[in-house]
Formats: C-alpha cells, sequence, structure tokens
C-alpha cells in the first residue's frame, strides 16, 4: 500500500478519499486554490499545497501544478476523485510519466469510453446492447435532422464529450431540432472544448440504472450491483438509491454480466459504473436496458453501493491501484439491506433551482458520524461558517441512510433531511423531503420523469407556521433569555406582576412581509399577533441555539439562530429564515424599470447575442449565462436599444452585476 497520497480535487469527495487513506494509515495531501484555502478538505490532510487562484481552469485543473506538488511531497499516487481531472487520459499519462500512480483506470479504458459516440461504438461490438441512434462522425446540421427523422421523434442530442447532464437537449418537435442541436453544440464547445453531438432515441418513462463495476488489471472484473438513480431534474441525479426496486435476479444477473463484459472489452482496473436506460414502463426485462455512457471514475452516489455491499470502494481502488489483486470474487458479494442518498445542494428551488452562494452560518447534521457504516452517514466538504462560492459545485453534503427494508431506509432518509439545519443559504432540503415524502417514490414507481410530472407540488413550500412566525418575532427582538433555575419568581410568571409590554417588529419570509405585534406578559411569556391571529407562548433559551417552547397544549423544542440582519428557526423539520426590516430605513429602493440586465446569481458568460446599438424587442435572448450546471438565456426586458454591454464571453461574473443595458425608454 502507498505511504502518502495526493488528493486532486477538494469538497466532500476530498475528504471522504481522505478519510479512507487515514483508516489505511496512508498519509494525505491535499491541494487548494485561493478560495479554499481555510476550506475543509485543506483541514483533513496531512499536507496541503496551494495551486493557484479560485478558478477551476487555474487550479483544480492544473494537471502540471498537481503533479509538482505529488513529486515535492514525496506523494507516490494521486486520486482523482470525480469530476476536474478524473476522466482526463492526457492526465493519466502525464502522472504515469512522472512516474506516480493514477488512482484510476489505464488512460486507454479513459479514452475509450470518454466520448459517447466511441464508447457506443465499442459496446456495439462487444455485444452489449446501445440506445438506437445515430453516433457517427458526421455532424452537419441537416444530416442530422435527417437522422433524427429516421429515428423518430423524441430523441435526444447529445454532446459525445457530454457529462454532469450538460449538453443534452431533448427535441419532440422537428422544428426545434436545429436550435436544440445549436444550444447542445455550444454547451458542449464551452464546457468540454468539444461541439460534436450524437442523436439518441429518447426512451419514454425511463429509469436509469447503473452498475457498479471494478477491474483490478489481473484480469479480474466483478460488479457490486446496481443502483437506480432515476429520480431526476434535467438530467441530474437528486436521490440515488441501491438495489433498484423490483429488480428480479435474472434482469439483475444480466445487466451485471453486460457492465462486466465492458468492463473486461477495455481491460478496464479500478472502479467504474456502467449507465444503462431502462425500459421503466412495466416490469423490468432481459432485454429491457440500454447502455448509455461509462463513467470512468469513482462516482458521487458510491455510498449507497459501499451501504449494501460492507465493502469501501475507496479502499479497493487504492488497493488496485497499488497492484493487489481484488479482495473479493463475485460469488462472495450480496446485497444486505437497502440504501438511499440525497444531494443537498445550495440552491434556490423556487427560483427555478438556480445555484446559491453563502456563509453557512450554522450547519447541522443529523446524529451519524462521517464515512462510517452505519444508519446514518454525512458525507460533507464543508463546516459550520464556510462558505459556498460561485466557483464550485453548490453541494453542501450527501446524505446517505442504509436500513433493513426500503421502507425503513427510506423513513430514515426523511427523518434525516428533517434533521439537516442550515442558515446562511437557501438550500434544496425542502424539496428532498417532499421527495422522500412522494407517493409513488415510496412504492418504487419511480422514472426519470417523476420529479418533472409532480414538480409542482414538489417545489411547493409551506407558509411558516404562527408558532414558527412568533418564535422568529421573539427573536428579531432578542427577548428569549435563559432561565437561570436559581430565581423560584423566574418560571411562575403569572405570580409576579409585569406590565405588559408591546413591541412591534418586522420581517421578510421568502419575499412576504410580515409585521407582527408582541406582548411580554412575564419573564419569558409572551403572546405574539399577526395577521389577526394571536398565539400565546412561553419561550426558554436552552444550550446553543436550542430553546424550549410551551404553547398551550404541548412543548416542544426548537433552535433559534440570531443574527444582526436575519432570525433562522429550525422546527418541525425544516429551517426557515427571516430577514430583518430595519423600521427607519425607507421604503426599499425602486427596482429599476428594465432598462437593465443584471446577473440573477453567479456565473459565467456564455456567450453575447446582441452588440451595442441593436434594436432589440421584448423577449429577444440577448446573453446567455451559465451558472453552475445549467445555461439561462437571459432576455431583453422590453423593446428598445442595446446601449452598453458591460460583460464578454468568458467572463465570471457575481450575483447582481450588471450585464447589459438598453438605453433609456424615451418617455
Ligand atoms: P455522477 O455521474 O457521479 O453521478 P453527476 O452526473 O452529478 O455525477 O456529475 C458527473 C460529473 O460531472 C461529476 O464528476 C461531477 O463532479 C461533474 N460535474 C458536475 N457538475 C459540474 C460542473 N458544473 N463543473 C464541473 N464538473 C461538474
Ligand atoms: P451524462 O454524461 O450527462 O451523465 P448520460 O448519457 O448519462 O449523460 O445521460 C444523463 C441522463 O439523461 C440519464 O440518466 C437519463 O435520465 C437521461 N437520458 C440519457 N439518454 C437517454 C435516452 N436515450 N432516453 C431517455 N433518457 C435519457
Ligand atoms: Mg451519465
Amino acid at each position: 500500500m502507498f505511504k502518502k497520497i495526493l488528493i486532486a480535487n477538494r469538497g466532500e469527495i476530498a475528504c471522504r478519499v481522505m478519510a479512507t487513506a487515514r483508516r489505511l494509515g496512508v498519509k494525505t495531501v491535499a491541494v487548494y486554490s485561493d478560495a479554499d484555502a481555510h476550506a475543509k478538505h485543506v483541514q483533513c490532510a496531512d499536507e496541503a499545497v496551494h495551486i493557484g487562484p479560485a478558478a477551476v481552469a487555474q487550479s483544480y485543473l492544473l494537471g502540471d501544478k498537481i503533479i509538482e506538488a505529488a513529486l515535492k511531497t514525496g506523494a507516490q499516487a494521486i486520486h482523482p476523485g470525480y469530476g476536474f481531472l478524473s476522466e482526463n487520459p492526457d492526465f493519466v499519462e502525464a502522472v504515469e510519466a512522472a512516474g506516480l500512480v493514477f488512482v484510476g483506470p489505464p488512460a486507454s479504458a479513459i479514452k475509450a469510453m470518454g466520448l459517447k459516440d466511441a464508447a457506443k461504438d465499442l459496446m456495439v461490438k462487444a455485444g452489449v446492447p446501445v440506445v438506437p441512434g445515430y453516433h457517427g462522425g458526421e455532424q452537419d446540421a441537416d444530416f442530422l435532422a435527417a437522422q433524427a427523422d429516421e429515428i423518430g421523434y423524441p430523441v435526444l442530442i447529445k454532446a459525445r464529450a457530454g457529462g454532469g447532464g450538460k449538453g443534452m437537449r431533448l427535441v419532440e418537435d422537428p422544428g426545434d431540432f436545429k436550435a436544440a442541436l445549436e444550444g447542445a453544440q455550444r454547451e458542449g464547445q464551452a464546457s468540454f472544448g468539444d461541439p460534436s453531438c450524437l442523436i439518441e432515441k429518447y426512451i419514454l418513462q425511463p429509469r436509469h440504472i447503473e452498475i457498479q463495476v471494478f477491474g483490478d488489471g489481473h484480469g479480474n472484473a466483478i460488479h457490486l450491483f446496481e443502483r437506480d438513480c432515476s429520480l431526476q431534474r434535467r438530467h441530474q441525479k437528486v436521490i440515488e438509491e441501491a438495489p433498484a426496486p423490483d429488480m428480479p435476479d435474472t434482469v439483475r444477473a444480466a445487466m451485471g454480466k453486460a457492465a462486466v463484459e465492458a468492463a473486461k472489452a477495455i481491460s478496464y482496473s479500478g472502479a467504474g459504473t456502467v449507465e444503462f436506460i431502462v425500459d421503466g414502463s412495466g416490469a423490468l426485462r432481459e432485454d429491457g436496458f440500454w447502455f448509455m455512457e461509462m463513467n470512468t471514475r469513482l462516482q458521487v452516489e458510491h455510498p449507497v453501493t459501499e451501504a449494501i455491499t460492507g465493502l469501501d470502494l475507496v479502499e479497493l481502488q487504492l488497493r488496485v491501484a497499488a497492484g493487489e489483486p481484488l479482495p473479493v470474487r463475485q460469488e462472495d458479494l450480496s446485497i444486505n439491506g437497502w440504501s438511499f442518498e440525497a444531494r443537498v445542494y445550495a440552491e434556490d428551488v423556487p427560483k427555478g433551482f438556480l445555484p446559491a452562494t453563502g456563509t453557512l452560518d450554522h450547519l447541522r447534521f443529523p446524529e451519524g458520524s462521517e464515512f462510517s457504516e452505519g444508519a446514518v452517514r454525512i458525507d460533507s466538504g464543508v463546516r459550520q461558517g464556510d462558505t459556498i462560492s460561485p466557483w464550485y459545485d453548490p453541494m453542501i453534503a450527501k446524505v446517505i441512510v442504509h436500513g433493513p427494508t426500503r421502507k425503513a431506509a427510506l423513513n430514515m432518509l426523511t427523518s434525516a433531511l428533517e434533521n439537516c439545519q442550515v442558515a446562511g443559504s437557501v438550500t434544496n432540503l425542502e424539496f428532498l423531503t417532499a421527495l422522500s415524502r412522494h407517493d409513488g417514490f415510496g412504492k418504487g414507481e419511480v422514472d426519470t420523469g417523476l420529479i418533472g410530472r409532480d414538480l409542482d407540488a414538489l417545489v411547493a413550500t409551506a407558509s411558516p407556521s404562527a408558532n414558527v412566525l412568533a418564535l422568529a418575532a421573539l427573536g428579531a427582538l432578542n427577548l428569549v433569555a435563559p432561565v437561570s433555575g436559581n430565581d423560584p419568581f423566574e418560571r411562575l410568571s403569572g405570580w409576579r406582576q409585569w406590565d405588559d409590554a408591546t413591541q412591534f417588529v418586522s420581517l421578510t419570509y421568502a419575499d412576504t412581509r410580515i409585521d407582527a405585534q408582541v406582548t411580554q406578559h412575564g419573564k419569558g411569556q409572551f403572546s405574539v399577533t399577526y395577521d389577526g391571529e394571536t398565539v400565546r407562548l412561553g419561550v426558554t433559551a436552552l444550550d446553543g441555539t436550542a430553546v424550549r417552547v410551551e404553547l398551550a397544549d404541548r412543548v416542544a423544542t426548537a433552535d433559534l439562530l440570531i443574527e444582526p440582519a436575519r432570525v433562522s428557526v429550525f422546527a418541525d423539520g425544516r429551517s426557515y429564515s427571516f430577514d430583518l426590516i430595519d423600521p427607519l430605513a425607507g421604503a426599499d429602493a425602486e427596482q429599476e424599470g428594465g432598462d437593465t440586465i443584471v446577473a440573477p446569481m453567479p456565473g459565467l458568460v456564455q456567450a453575447v447575442l446582441t452588440q451595442v446599438g441593436a434594436d432589440v424587442a421584448k423577449g429577444d435572448a440577448l446573453l446567455v449565462l451559465e451558472a453552475m450546471k445549467m445555461e439561462h438565456t437571459l432576455t431583453a426586458p422590453r423593446d428598445g436599444v442595446v446601449a452598453e454591454i458591460s460583460v464578454a464571453a468568458g467572463d465570471q461574473v457575481t450575483d447582481g452585476s450588471l450585464l447589459l443595458a438598453l438605453e433609456p425608454a424615451d418617455d
């Protein structure tokens, strides 16, 4: 085994790899950008090397700098994590040329699977069923449109170099084909430097089921069963599980065999995932699954496989990379229980899942320990006080549960999600909780369209209850005091005479203004009136942010976080953040009436589609902004003339920065 390895990644996956290394007695070296100098993955490592500015192109994607860091620190191997350099064959070759070991497959295997079109070709030859479509080299738009006609609509256009759900367009109407092709090509070029696309038949009511494989370079290849990743939003995984619901043994065996054949066809070694699209319109069939792509790396959702197999996939990766044969044989493996993983992101769900940023002033996860086997496992790359910046993936944590049955595990998932507390950024927690309670999901009736069909219900946010509002109002007025326990009168508020004092407070919750009236009746005793409803409650501070709440008919605990401009309440399995309104400040600055376009989120300007002096009509596309995994087209707010463009393609912009201005409307 290695004595020291370098982890060429950041965030949760860097921390997760280091946890296994530490357990195996392997020293770790982190690399970090300016933005990550104080990041958790740097703290987790035995030593750390600075590699450049925040932008990934100048830090985490600089293979040479990373190899230099490994040589300088005496690391023997480089673990790439996922994303970044993990599927870059040139990097693998450079690592090996430097006399180091790449923890992953050989460059040849990555190359073989790197482009979706070539990979499909190879699979056809290996006898693995592939999704029908066109995956040849001809890229002429008319030719591809004719191919799409032949395949039959709906079709899916995919950038052949794509990944992470990027560079894909579903086309249902032939009239939309060319515009969609241009979008996919542009995304392919911008994100992966390759505009080439393939066209696939769009499988209706599909499930995404993938097989975890492992090879060891000694001729052994095994599979570690399947994961069902059908809960997706815009082709991105949201909740994953293992095993797959209603998977017959025969189909599992057939898919496992196809995946192992795929791995053998490219002399695979290390961890890999063969992704299949599966006909989910009825019971799963042995002739109802088709190869989509192979990911030649550790997958984000690998923990669910670890849960049901009891294996540590990073340990296996390190052993295989160190030259050991696989320590397990196919027949040694069996499935134990059920596991789910939910991806918790900083994102603004009501605003269309826009990636969000912020400093996590309060961050609490449910009981459970990181990276160890058990009922609840949290893999996170951030700590309380850390910042989710616009530079990287806005993931906060992966919440993983493992239970004896699917039902038990799903209940655990709901409860684990309800016990996550985050303040300082909006998150998708409420959405994930709603999803974990979804009826069809509960019954195992999953397909990749599930989220889209029920999106409205899944993203609906319940307003805070009167009790939650009351707590926020008390927090905002700083009225919650601890009970010392020494003063016999404190607990008998009715006994001692207090003057009932009334105060007013103004807050906003999700853009709604709340004006509440708070009357204190005695120490820790209040009534709060808002919108004609009055709640009577007793509140006392406990340790930290915890408060004890006495209501007419019950006693509960909640958490209350009070900050200068914000009060957060964690109750009923949810996080609520209220912004304080300063009553002395004037009305909110008038939002400009549509002369300007500002960045709705931090992101990268991908294309400027107009020029200064151009006449534009309301709704015309003016700019394309890419934020994390999505492209957003920004359109003209009204008819007018472009007066100024403040950005160029390739610029990184912050939330709220001016992108483009129209000439003032002449009225
Ligand atoms: P997985 O295929 O492991 O389930 P995803 O499909 O979510 O993971 O993402 C695929 C890969 O793309 C991952 O390695 C992830 O780190 C990477 N990725 C996702 N989004 C981005 C992004 N915005 N920039 C760079 N890499 C990304
Ligand atoms: P990526 O490299 O971005 O992960 P994939 O080829 O794995 O791209 O596809 C991502 C997702 O898109 C799949 O998980 C699936 O939900 C959907 N998808 C891909 N191909 C098809 C298809 N032919 N028909 C229906 N859905 C598909
Ligand atoms: Mg995929």
